[in-house]
Order: structure tokens, then C-alpha cells, then sequence
């Protein structure tokens, strides 16, 4: 087995180097090599030969190569496919903002979650993605479009708290100030609700948005359209929200799918009003992207409107998701693994 080196953390990477005989202090400069100048190790200059041959032996680099690049013509969105060394592939998403560039990355390939309007879930979970594999996306990301990342969204597919130890070490590690040195405020982790996970991540006291997909506001409607609301109610979510607040002063953030006929009728809206003022959530509303495999449709604008206006008048923090990339299948819920045949 090839070592992880992305993955390892200034201290662990000391160690290594020592081990195989090298100076603390080249642990730096290749920790400096990979994470805040993204170089390949060919490019490495102050390493010699002799190190890079034992490094490209011994080490696994996980910066993933570009198979597929997709623009959007409406927002310039991009969707790149990207493979790593094993063949596996995920896409992730770049998009432009007034006040930054986001990078929408994955955190598995595929999921297990099933979520019935999610196009990331059709083939199933392969494999969950490293600390290193999430970092390479964004450094990948960076070097092609030559542009600082400002935000990042761990929302592309596969479930974060399926796969919490990578997911809590890649935020540590692109937060480090001698890393990329992402702020974690500019970090959202969304999450499907896995009860468990969302309070030890609660107590790791990260100070990352973390994202609640919620979809529906009652266990019966949930259970229809989310298959983990068999195993967590509303009532047990609401309460992990609670103790997320209380141990990071974080507000959640409800995300909310509407679906027509669905999920937007008026006693969702009310639902959604007592659960989201409850926990002082700020809810973020998307109108569900179309997926070939599903029979879903969007509500209508002036449902969208309508629920949005409900949820002000109760003085619940509202948006309404701007759909980026969706003429590219690159919106919420159209991620893949594949090229679409
Ligand atoms: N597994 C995590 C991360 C995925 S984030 C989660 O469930 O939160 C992607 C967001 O897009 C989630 O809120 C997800 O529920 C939502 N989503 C999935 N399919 C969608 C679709 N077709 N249209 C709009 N949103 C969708």
C-alpha cells in the first residue's frame, strides 16, 4: 500500500520524512510543494532526484487527472470529470460569484443514501474519496482555471458523514494556515442527516456551515423521498441542529428541494416555518433540477415566490438557490460518476 501523503498533516509528514531518513525541514517544503503551490512532484525544484524517485515509489499523489470539462453558456459555470490513479471518477463543479469562486466538490463516488431525486445515488456507493482526493479537486480546479478559490461546498455527490473521518481531516487540512488556508466559515458540509455524525462533528467545534437537506417536514413525506428517514426522524434531527448551534454558535442551514405537488403545497410551507424557527435556521431553497432516470419537476416560479414570500413573513432567513450550471447537468442533484451516455 502506497502512502497517502496528501492526506498527512505537517506533524505526520515530519514523521514520515524522518522515517525515511530525510530532515524535518523537507517535510515543509513538500508540504509547501503540494498544498500551496500544487506542483507535480516533477516540478518540485529544491527536491532532488534521488528523493523524488523514493517519494514517487513509496507515495500516493492524489491530484486527479481532467478526462472532461463542460461550460455553462448561461453563468460560465464549470463541470469537470475527473479520474484518480484507481480509474474511479467523480465530477466537481466550479462556479463564479460576485463575491467569489466556489468549488463544489464530491466526497465519494457515488452514494448509498438513495435519495429519490438524486442522480449521484443511481449506481450505488463505489468508494469513499480520501482527505487528499478532496483536496486534489480543488488544487486540480485552481490550476486549470488559474483562479483563487474563495468558497468551498462539499456538495457534490456522496454523503459527507458517510465518510466522516476523510471529510473532517480534508476540512482541517484545506483550513490550515500553512495549507490553502480556506477560512471554515467559507466551508459548508451538507448532509442528508445522519443523525450521529452530525453531533460529533458538532464537538469537533469546527467552525464550517453545516447543511441539512431536509426536503420535507413531515417523517411520512420524508420516508417517501429519503430513504435515511427510516432511521432518523424530524424530531431527532431538529435536535442534533439544536446541539450543532449550542456548541458552535453555527446556524444550519435547511435545504430545501421543491418539488411540484410534492413537497411546496401550503402546509409544507407552515411545517417548514415552526421547524426552521425552532432551530434558527436559515433555509435555502432550490427548486428541484431535472434528472433524466426521475420523474421529478420543479415547482412552478410563482410556487417558488409564493413559498419563498411565507417563509418571510414568518421572519425566516430565505433564499432561493440560484441554479448554476444546470443546462450542464451541473446543478444540485445532477452529479455523477460517468459520462452520461
Ligand atoms: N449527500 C449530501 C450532499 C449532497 S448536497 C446531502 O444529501 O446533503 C446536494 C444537495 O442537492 C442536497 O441537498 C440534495 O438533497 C440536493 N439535491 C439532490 N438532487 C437534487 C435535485 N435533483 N434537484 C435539486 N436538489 C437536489
Amino acid at each position: 500500500m502506497k502512502i497517502d501523503i496528501m492526506s498527512l498533516d505537517l506533524s505526520e509528514l515530519t514523521e514520515f520524512m524522518t522515517s525515511i531518513g530525510e530532515k524535518a525541514f523537507r517535510a515543509k517544503q513538500l508540504y509547501d510543494w503540494m498544498h500551496v503551490k500544487h506542483v507535480p512532484l516533477s516540478e518540485m525544484s529544491n527536491i532532488s532526484d534521488k528523493l523524488k524517485g523514493i517519494l514517487d515509489e513509496k507515495c500516493y499523489f492524489a491530484t486527479p487527472e481532467e478526462i472532461k470539462v463542460q461550460e455553462s453558456r448561461i453563468d460560465g459555470t464549470r463541470k469537470y470529470l475527473f479520474k484518480f490513479a484507481d480509474g474511479n471518477m467523480v465530477e466537481t463543479v466550479w462556479m463564479k460569484y460576485h463575491h467569489g469562486n466556489s468549488v463544489c466538490i464530491s466526497s465519494q463516488v457515488g452514494c448509498r443514501m438513495g435519495c429519490s431525486f438524486c442522480a449521484s445515488t443511481l449506481d450505488g456507493l463505489e468508494r469513499n474519496l480520501t482527505a487528499s482526493e478532496m483536496l486534489g479537486q480543488i488544487y486540480k480546479v485552481s490550476n486549470l482555471t488559474g483562479e483563487r478559490v474563495s468558497n468551498i461546498v462539499v456538495m457534490g455527490s456522496g454523503e459527507p458523514m458517510d465518510n466522516y473521518d476523510n471529510v473532517v481531516r480534508f476540512v482541517r487540512l484545506v483550513s490550515d494556515p500553512g495549507g490553502l488556508n480556506i477560512s471554515q466559515r467559507n466551508i459548508t458540509v451538507s448532509t442528508c442527516g445522519l443523525v450521529p455524525m452530525m453531533k460529533k462533528l458538532a464537538d469537533e467545534k469546527l467552525q464550517i456551515t453545516l447543511a441539512l437537506s431536509l426536503h420535507a417536514v413531515t417523517d411520512e413525506k420524508r420516508r417517501e423521498i429519503m430513504p435515511i428517514a427510516k432511521s432518523y426522524t424530524i424530531s431527532q434531527l431538529m435536535d442534533a441542529c439544536s446541539y450543532y448551534f449550542d456548541r458552535t454558535g453555527r446556524r444550519i442551514t435547511f435545504e430545501y428541494s421543491l418539488i411540484r405537488g410534492v413537497n411546496d403545497t401550503e402546509p409544507d410551507a407552515e411545517g417548514l416555518i415552526k421547524l426552521a424557527g425552532g432551530v434558527g435556521a436559515h433555509v435555502n431553497l432550490i427548486p428541484v433540477n431535472p434528472v433524466t432516470e426521475r420523474g421529478y419537476k420543479e415547482s412552478t416560479r410563482e410556487a417558488v415566490m409564493a413559498f419563498k414570500n411565507k417563509l418571510e413573513k414568518k421572519r425566516i432567513n430565505v433564499t432561493i438557490r440560484r441554479e448554476m450550471g444546470r443546462d450542464i447537468d451541473g446543478a444540485c442533484g445532477q452529479l455523477r460518476r460517468r459520462y452520461i451516455d
